[in-house]
């Protein structure tokens, strides 16, 4: 089978490129191995950053902030159908996030300094923060905070995505025998068939390891860096923010579902090495109790689930300032988003490689399509984890 584009890996970023190219007339499909975002997009919090996190302890990394400033009025326009992708069918949850200044450490202030650069240099952010009257605090917040400012990053739901993402293309993305996979010259060997792509994709996430040493690239540009997220299952009110300690996100808390928060931001790097489940959930607990006093949490569940951010490999194995995208052999590419507010960024990025090589669409017979069937969509992590109660 001949087609202009063969993209591995359907997480948002490769079914965003796969409508890219498909949407410009190229004969396009998508190879999916479990299950469609089984990686990191179904783990994700979902926040569509605008950089204030970045400006937290003053802005060092002005690319990744640059980049990033546009990216939540970008996803507005597609969440309300304005611009292709139309992801009307996504599901928003929340349009803004939280910050806020714990309450309860007598140098709570001096920690929250690290704040102060973000609202100085507010100029550069397209998504100034506003501090928010004690009244309109969010319900979880009261008694919690010294301060409350709110950031106009828009939180989406990650399943929803990629429903909606998946659904513009389904006839072209199909499950495949991962483990079987030969590169050979111009052919892809698969079990069941031969194809013959002008292009490749690679937009596996930590997939892309090894399909690089499948075409003899070295998997060493790949870093993966690990977190221990929380699940916190019960009565618990919508809270969508970041709770800033010594200028950096100490817990960044998403309520992705009713009655289940997702907990993120620095706990999740601490406990990425606690290997003992016990007192890592102990651990959680106490910081979580610690940040938001006066929150009831008894007969509250914790669940910890532990995730793999897979980048490109910097030289100090810290977060990527943006996207990547590079051609690693002759019509082939190897992308990654570093975050999901960014994948629109890097499907251009991969469209703009590929096309400068293959130029026109070649016009093959575009309804020579695998047999193979459809993959689901993932489950989300609060469906799969193992729930205790939490002390
Ligand atoms: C816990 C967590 C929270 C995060 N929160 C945020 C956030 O709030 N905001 C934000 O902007 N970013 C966030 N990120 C980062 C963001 O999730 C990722 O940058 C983004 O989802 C990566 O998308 P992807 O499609 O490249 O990879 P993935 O979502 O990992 O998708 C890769 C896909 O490839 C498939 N696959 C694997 N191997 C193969 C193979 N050999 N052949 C074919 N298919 C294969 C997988 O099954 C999967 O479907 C978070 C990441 C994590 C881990």
């Amino acid at each position: 089978m001949q087609l202009d584009v063969l993209i591995f890996g359907g997480g948002a970023a490769g079914l965003w490129c796969l409508d890219r190219f498909r949407r410009a007339g190229y004969h396009a499909i998508l190879l999916e191995a479990k299950a469609l975002g089984r990686g990191q997009t179904i783990q994700a919090q979902g926040i569509i950053h605008g950089g204030g996190k970045y400006g937290l302890r003053g802005v060092r990394d002005f690319s990744a902030l640059r980049t990033t400033s546009a990216m939540p009025e970008r996803w507005r326009r597609h969440l309300a159908g304005e611009i292709e992708p139309n992801l009307s069918g996504a599901r928003l949850l929340s349009d803004r996030c939280h910050l806020w200044l714990p309450r309860g450490s007598s140098i709570a202030w001096a920690q929250s300094w690290g704040f102060v650069p973000l609202i100085a240099k507010a100029g550069l952010l397209a998504t100034r923060p506003q501090k928010v009257r004690r009244a309109d605090w969010p319900q979880a917040l009261s008694g919690a905070a010294l301060a409350v400012y709110a950031l106009a990053e828009p939180v989406i739901s990650t399943g929803s995505l990629l429903q909606a993402l998946a659904a513009r293309q389904q006839k072209f993305i199909f499950s495949y025998d991962a483990p079987a996979v030969r590169f050979a010259g111009a052919e892809v060997r698969i079990a069941g068939g031969v194809i013959e792509p002008r292009a490749v994709v690679l937009a596996a996430g930590e997939g892309n390891g090894g399909l690089l040493t499948h075409i003899d690239v070295n998997g060493d540009v790949m870093q993966r860096r690990p977190l221990g997220m929380v699940l916190l299952r019960g009565n618990l009110p919508p809270l969508f923010g970041h709770c800033v300690v010594g200028g950096k996100t100490q817990l960044t808390i998403t309520a992705p579902a009713d009655g289940i928060w997702q907990v993120g931001g620095e706990i999740a790097e601490q406990l990425a090495s606690e290997e003992n489940p016990e007192r890592a959930r102990q651990r959680a607990m106490a910081e979580i109790r610690r940040r938001l006093p006066g929150l009831e949490l008894s007969r509250i569940e914790i669940a910890i689930y532990r995730a793999v951010r897979a980048e490109a490999r910097t030289s100090n194995l810290r977060r990527p300032s943006g996207v990547h995208v590079s051609r690693v052999a002759p019509r082939t590419v190897v992308a990654w988003p570093t975050k999901l507010a960014l994948i629109p960024v890097l499907a251009d990025e991969v469209f703009d490689i590929v096309t400068m090589e293959l130029r026109q669409p070649a016009r093959y017979d575009a309804t020579a399509l695998p047999p193979w069937p459809t993959p689901p969509v993932a489950r989300y992590p609060w469906e799969e984890a193992q729930w205790f109660p939490a002390r």
